[in-house]
């Protein structure tokens, strides 16, 4: 094994242009071209993201490799391939997928996500953790959305490589993914490094929307300011974009997120019946508590003269109440 991983980091670009070849230019690829196509991927985002295609039989990377002369055990390091026990032939490890290449901050291919073209297998396979590839590091799109980011002062974060996608292909340029809906101090420090604000536009399920929260949290602790776009709970972006179309993404999603505290109260408001006395009293008290996280005095202002109005009580009372609580909480 070499310390670098240049070597293995060279075998891994050499699939990615041989998937790459392969979705664009063969027969083979015909099928998950047209998969593609179908969800609306045009030839140039193709192209940027270096989609490809990961063939049926499940020798052919394995035997390009083989004669270009790479260390095989080396490339079974990097999860391209799997060498039996049992003497048989190496195997490719992504076979009959749509395949996105995933890069290092500098641009250099370091693992892949391959994407079934049916909806019987795994959706997803990823290369796992290798020498070149910690998942919980890397943001996907990262090197190709820097510039866009530091201009824009901005980033979007999305979920899912066909987020990314389908938003460039709208006019986000400065969007990237976790891969799934986990993301560390290391990812979140990786955007802060280039702007501290960021927009979070998670999946509209349950679990986009708990991870959301969550995630805007370890990018507040990190330095950035956050802001969650308020996604239907049947779609995700690149749906929204599908359907909805680019513009309406730009200023319902993008131009229409909310602070975090603002999309916590609307989450709680939908569970909760507010004409009851009981819940407009527990929602009070809910977010006068969660008021007491909100750093800036004008923000928390803002909230509490909100609440004033809303529901009829005034802004003494409010904050005699907040301070019963900050007396608690603490
Ligand atoms: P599609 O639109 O193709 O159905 P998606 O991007 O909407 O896919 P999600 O199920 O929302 O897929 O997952 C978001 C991201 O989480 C994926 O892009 C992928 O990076 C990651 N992911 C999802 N399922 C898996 C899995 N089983 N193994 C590894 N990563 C996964
Ligand atoms: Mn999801
Ligand atoms: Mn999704
Ligand atoms: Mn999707």
């Amino acid at each position: 094994t070499t310390k670098s991983g240049s070597s293995m980091k060279e075998g891994i670009a050499l699939a990615s242009r041989f998937y790459h070849h392969l979705l664009m230019h063969t027969e083979q690829g015909r099928e998950a071209y047209e998969y593609a196509r179908h969800r609306e991927v045009s030839e140039e985002a193709l192209r940027r993201f270096q989609i490809g295609f990961a063939p049926r039989e499940r020798e052919a990377l394995s035997l390009l490799l083989k004669n270009r002369d790479f260390d095989l055990r080396e490339m079974e390091q990097a999860d391209l391939l799997q060498i039996p026990e049992d003497g048989h032939s190496p195997f490719d490890r992504f076979s009959n997928r749509l395949i996105f290449p995933i890069w290092d901050q500098n641009g250099k291919v370091i693992a892949f996500g391959g994407r079934a073209l049916d909806e019987q297998s795994a959706k997803y396979l990823n290369t796992r953790e290798t020498p070149v590839f910690k998942k919980n590091e890397v943001l996907y799109g990262y090197h190709l959305a820097r510039a866009a980011i530091r201009k824009q002062n901005f980033a979007v974060l999305f979920e899912g490589y066909m987020d990314v996608v389908s938003a460039w292909m709208a006019g986000v340029e400065n969007g990237v993914a976790t891969l799934g809906t986990s993301l560390t101090s290391g990812q979140a420090n990786l955007i802060q490094r280039l702007s501290n604000h960021v927009t979070i536009c998670y999946d509209g399920d349950a679990a986009g929307q708990k991870a959301a929260i969550k995630n805007a949290e370890t990018l507040e602790e990190n330095g950035c300011q956050v802001k969650i776009a308020p996604m239907p709970a049947n779609k995700d972006p690149d749906d929204y974009i599908r359907e909805e179309g680019p513009s309406a993404f730009m200023t319902n999603m993008i131009e229409s997120a909310q602070s975090v505290i603002s999309f916590k109260m609307s989450a709680y408001r939908k569970e909760k019946n507010l004409k009851r006395e009981g819940d407009r009293q527990a929602y009070i008290e809910w977010v006068l508590e969660e008021l007491t996280t909100v750093r800036s005095p004008v923000e928390r202002e803002f909230y509490l003269k909100q609440l004033a109005d809303e529901f009829s009580v005034s802004m003494e009372a409010l904050k005699q109440e907040q301070y019963r609580i900050y007396q608690r909480v603490r």
